[in-house]
């Protein structure tokens, strides 16, 4: 089912991130992890596509399975990165032939290592291009990515969200942020993109901290803030994994629950394929969103 219906159904939603399995023998605990937060009635789940397009076919079979062996909707990411027009049109037939009508158009990162490499050299320059390939098809509802603190590249949040306004305008139907951390500038960014004439609905993108170390590396990337207030929580934890993740727990659920009092409808959970840390912080806000299901 097309998540632009489903939006447009449900007044409250979650949804969950995944990556393919590496190998084949991950195959098995992976299907596990889907089938426990199917239990919590997801409105989709999707599937991450790797960088420079390198795991196209392992998306496309991960997304294949799931919808063969659960009544899940499914979403396919999909980036320009490497991506040939002959190629994405293959693959969306593919997924149309299949029912699989949801697509994360991305543009993807450079590789890693390559030096100097201009991602805009390819058919595809920018996630703009590929949405509006994407929907020349008729077919398929169509998410895009934003950044609540702006995208990396950016000069500034005021041209990012320029940009992000010309994605929407060539079709796309919802948004997701990258993670962040302090809610406020999910806030602040609604507020500019609102009145920038954005007005599809934004799904904040929640990642519970398991490994800070990891996740301190991967912010610094992207540019998300990790608030003093994080640092001072997770300090005392670095040697200790599993009070690490409780503290990451606490905190995630400390966001969602004021995402949710302040109008949030939806979230959409990084899980890292692993589905204890998202189980417990859904747990811990189900009565609250139940209360503002009434
Ligand atoms: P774009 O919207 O094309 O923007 C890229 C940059 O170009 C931005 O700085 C933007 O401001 C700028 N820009 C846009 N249009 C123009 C223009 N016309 N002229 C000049 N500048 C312009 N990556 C993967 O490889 N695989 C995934 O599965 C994946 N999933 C993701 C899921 C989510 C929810 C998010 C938030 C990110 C994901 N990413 C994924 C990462 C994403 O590919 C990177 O953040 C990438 O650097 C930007 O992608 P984009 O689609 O936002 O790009």
């Amino acid at each position: 089912m097309k998540i632009s219906n489903i939006l447009g159904e449900r007044e409250r939603g979650v949804s969950f991130e995944f990556f393919p399995p590496k190998t084949k023998k991950g195959q098995e605990p992976f299907m596990k992890v889907v089938n426990t937060l199917r239990l919590f009635d997801p409105m989709y789940v999707s599937v991450t596509y790797g960088a420079g397009g390198s795991t196209q076919e392992t998306t496309r079979d991960t997304i294949f399975r799931i919808k063969e062996e659960t009544d899940l909707n499914v979403m396919s990411h999909l980036t320009c990165i490497g991506a040939t027009r002959k190629e994405m049109d293959s693959l969306l037939k593919d997924y149309i032939s299949h029912g699989v009508d949801n697509i994360l158009a991305l543009r993807g990162d450079p590789p890693k290592g390559v030096k100097d490499f201009d991602p805009t050299k390819g058919e595809f320059k920018y996630a703009r291009d590929l949405v509006q390939f994407v929907k020349s098809y008729g077919y398929f509802s169509v998410a895009v990515a934003v950044y609540p603190e702006g995208h990396q590249e950016a000069v500034n949040l005021e041209k990012d969200i320029e940009y992000t306004k010309v994605k929407v305008e060539a079709g796309a139907d919802f948004a997701i942020t990258q993670m962040f951390f302090d809610t406020s500038y999910y806030y602040n960014y609604m507020d500019k993109a609102v009145k920038a004439g954005i007005n599809i609905p934004v799904i904040p993108g929640i990642l519970p901290i398991t490994d800070f170390k990891k996740v301190k590396e991967f912010a610094s990337f992207c540019n998300t803030t990790v608030p003093q207030a994080i640092e001072k929580k997770m300090a005392p934890f670095l040697n200790s994994p599993d009070d690490m993740r409780k503290a990451g727990i606490e905190f995630a659920i400390i966001q969602c629950e004021d995402l949710l009092r302040n109008g949030v409808k939806y979230l959409h959970f990084y899980t890292l394929n692993k589905s204890e840390s998202v189980t417990e912080v859904l747990y811990a806000i189900s009565s609250y969103f139940d209360e503002l299901n009434k």
